[in-house]
Formats: structure tokens, sequence, C-alpha cells
């Protein structure tokens, strides 16, 4: 069994424990036992789970993997803290703030043989399972991706990390992507935030990525993507899957410690996620030289 432990009951570290307390059945999401939380705060027993030192986790030999589920500001820290003990790390997106500090850590983590995983639950929702079927073989023109939602909470970066699920999202489908121009509006007495990047495919095609986020913008992503013969502009419906999106990660996370995942799939992973954070640390770059 893969002793864990919880870093960071937020809304995801309480996610992860229900799943760790109720794996999906016959799946290496089993293989886990949780044996602890760590949260700054003091807090009671949280679904049974009793709260333990950080100094306690990173220092018991039967915990070997550790979830981080803090804001976002100080993943980083934590994955350094737990790798360097020895400890495999599931660590929510986006694993750090720049893109030179995830190379760091990957490196560390293949120094000491161990599995650093950035979950990506936002690739397992059935509509974008759905859309990457429906535009699968159609030739891109130019798009746009739109997400909009409620303001964005402390301490969760910039918002080309903070959103790097829609990243994620141009780049598995579009592949590597290259920032053109980026900008963000601010006005920070309404706690309202426009982030508009600009990117360019291989192809030369373009796609416009805008992050919106306002008290009482109802979460919502709209899309635009215009082909050859035909255009998108509304997310399908996917089908609806039994296993819900953390458990999938959960499951995928536990295949990479017991050696399931192909050293391809790893590679192709890593180059997406590390392509991904550039893209971002690019974007943040040229919409603070917009504002400047
Ligand atoms: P959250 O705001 O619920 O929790 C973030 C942190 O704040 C946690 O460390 C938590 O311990 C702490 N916290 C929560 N309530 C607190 C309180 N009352 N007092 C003091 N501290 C408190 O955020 P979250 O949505 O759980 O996000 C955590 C991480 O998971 C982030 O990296 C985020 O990007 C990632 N993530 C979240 C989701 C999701 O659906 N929530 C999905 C994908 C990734």
């Amino acid at each position: 069994m893969l002793g864990s432990v919880v870093v960071g009951i937020g809304i995801a570290g309480c996610v992860r424990m229900r799943d760790l307390l109720a794996p999906l059945p016959s799946s290496t999401a089993e293989k886990f036992s949780i044996r602890g939380f760590v949260s700054r705060r003091t807090l009671e027993d949280q679904q049974g789970v009793k709260q333990i030192s950080m100094t306690e986790a990173l220092s018991r030999d039967d915990i070997h993997a550790a979830f981080i589920c803090t804001e976002n500001t100080n993943h980083e820290e934590y994955i350094r803290q737990f790798l360097e003990a020895g400890k495999h790390v599931c660590v929510e997106y986006p694993m750090t703030l720049s893109y030179t500090s995830a190379v760091d850590l990957w490196n560390l983590a293949q120094q000491k043989g161990l599995v650093l995983h950035e979950e990506h639950i936002e690739l397992f929702t059935p509509d974008f399972k759905q859309l990457k079927k429906d535009i699968a073989g159609k030739t891109l023109e130019e798009g746009t991706l739109h997400f909009r939602g409620g303001s964005l909470k402390p301490n969760f970066g910039f918002p080309s990390f903070s959103g790097i699920a829609r990243l994620t999202w141009l780049v598995d489908l579009f592949g590597e992507l290259t920032v053109t121009a980026a900008s963000l509006v601010e006005e920070k007495e309404n706690k309202y935030m426009k982030m508009t990047a600009h990117l360019l495919t291989r192809q030369q095609k373009p796609l416009t990525w805008i992050e919106e986020r306002g008290p009482g913008l109802g979460r919502a992503k709209h899309i635009h993507l215009r082909f050859q013969d035909a255009s998108i502009t509304e997310l399908p419906a996917g089908q609806r899957e039994p296993v819900g999106l953390f458990m999938q990660d959960l499951v995928l996370f536990g295949r990479k410690l017991q050696g399931e995942v192909s050293a391809a799939e790893l590679q192709e992973e890593r180059s997406r996620i590390l392509h991904c954070l550039q893209l971002a640390d690019r974007i943040q770059q040229l919409s603070e030289n917009t504002q400047a």
C-alpha cells in the first residue's frame, strides 16, 4: 500500500480525501491508503482522517505520496519539500507559477527516482473528450476560447497560470503554440480582470484565449472554432461518465506509480505541461509589459 497524505483542505483537498477513502474498485486507486492530512489551520478530524504535522508527513516511513491541494503560490515549496523527503507527489494544477521552477522540480523528481504528477482533470471532462473527437481530422483556420468565472481567489497567481486548464485544452487540441501578444485589464476595486492572449499554431493559424473574472460572472466557457469546412460555436455535451474527474486522475497517478504508463506517454505529457507553463510565463511577461 502507498501511504498518502493530503496537504491543504479546501475544495480539492476534501475531494482527494473522499476519493482516497472510497477508491474506484479494482483500480490503481486502491493502492493508496490515507494516513493523515496537513493543514496550516488546526482542524478536527476530516472525514474520519486525522491531522498530522508537516514534519510528521515528511519523516514518516509509512507515507510514500503527498497530494498538494493548497493555493497555487505555495505548490512549489511543498513539492520541493516532499520530493527532498523521498515522497512521490501529485499536485493540483498549476504545478508552479513559473516555467523554470517546474523544470527544476521535474529534474529533482527524476534524480530521486520519484513520480511528480500534475493533475489535469479538464482533460477528462466529457465536453472536452467529445470536442476532441468532433474536431479530429479538421483543419483549423482560427479560434477563440473565452472563459468567464467568479473573481480569482488570492494566491492563485497570474491568470495565465490559474487558468492553465484552458491553455492545456488549446495545446492538447492544436499542438504547440506561440504567443504573439497578451494584455491584462484589471479593475482591482471591482475585483474584475480580463486577460487576452493571442496565440499562433504551428500552421500560423490564430487562436485567442480570454480569461475574464469578476463578481457574479457565471462560470462558463465559450468557444468559436472555424475550420476549413465547418465551425463549432458551442461546446458539445459529452456523455457523462460514472467515474469522477478527480478519481480518474487518482487512477492515472496510481498507474504511474505502478509503472503502467509508458516512458513515451510520460515524456509526451511532461512536454505538454512544460510547454503550457512556458506559454503562461510568456503571457504574463507580455501582459505586464503592456500594463507598465
Ligand atoms: P480552496 O480555496 O478551496 O483551497 C485552497 C487552500 O485554502 C487550501 O490549502 C485550503 O486548506 C485553504 N483553505 C480553504 N478554506 C480555508 C479557510 N476557511 N481558512 C484557511 N484556509 C483555507 O481552493 P481549491 O479549489 O481547493 O484549489 C486548490 C488547488 O486545486 C489549486 O491549485 C487549484 O488550482 C486546484 N484545482 C482545483 C479544482 C477545483 O475544482 N476546486 C480543480 C482543479 C484544480
